[in-house]
């Protein structure tokens, strides 16, 4: 496996000034950073290039971030940040339904971009380079943390890297509840601090692949996971 420095991080953003800083930034910290400044040209480019982890502006010309955010999910599992304007609320949220892993809203500081970055790589390079864990099995869902597939009913479910972290930690712990601050700690880790909604539609995410079972809400605590079905 690859030292996390040779990363690749594709950056679709039409704005020169946070191009510079950002790439400037990540480029500092060894990271191989290409750029495309509208969504026609982005898409190609993660075609092209197979990066790691790709950073995806909603407001873009040619084609906008969501649409570019709905084609790539349709041929890749590459880990997804939205960069959202703060005015747009409905922005993430239609994003992470769409499949997104994380966004960060604007205006933001490099730094704060860069530590997501690096959290999500670290997130990445483990569940690739852990030695696999005990296969999961019930009833109609087996869940495979080596190789991060699911399958239910011996069909193969297609999860994007968040999606498959929080199954496999709800599963992980079947019958029990998971409140939304223990999930995003798990799952996104212990300096997260973004919202708890986000769980919420990245659950939203898991039960419409899952046909709507094994993940039932506890109103007001959290989430939890029934082998068995709901
Ligand atoms: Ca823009």
């Amino acid at each position: 496996m690859y030292p996390m420095t040779q990363c690749k991080i594709l950056l679709i953003e039409d704005e020169p000034s946070i191009i510079h800083l950002v790439s400037a930034y990540l480029r500092q910290e060894n990271y191989e950073v290409t750029t495309a400044t509208d969504g026609m040209s982005g898409l190609k480019a993660a075609r092209a290039l197979r990066p790691d982890l790709v950073v995806l502006d909603i407001m873009l010309p040619k084609l906008d971030g969501l649409e570019v955010l709905t084609q790539l999910r349709r041929e890749s599992n590459v880990y997804i940040i939205l960069l959202t304007a703060k005015t747009e609320e409905t922005d993430k949220i239609v994003g992470l339904s769409l499949g997104a892993d994380d966004y960060v809203t604007k205006p933001f500081s490099p730094r704060e971009l860069v530590a997501r970055i690096k959290a999500a790589l670290r997130r990445i390079q483990a569940g690739t380079q852990t030695p696999p864990e005990t296969m999961l099995h019930f009833p109609r869902l087996r869940i495979d943390p080596g190789s991060h597939q699911v399958w239910l009913d011996d069909q193969l479910v297609d999860l994007t890297l968040t999606e498959f972290q929080l199954l496999h930690t709800l599963a992980e712990h079947p019958h029990m509840v998971l409140s939304r601050e223990q999930l995003l700690e798990k799952v996104w880790g212990a300096n997260y601090y973004g919202e708890e909604r986000v769980v919420d539609v990245h659950v939203g995410n898991v039960r419409r692949k899952l046909g709507g079972e094994f993940i039932a809400t506890v109103r007001g605590v959290g989430y939890r996971f029934e082998g068995e079905g709901v």
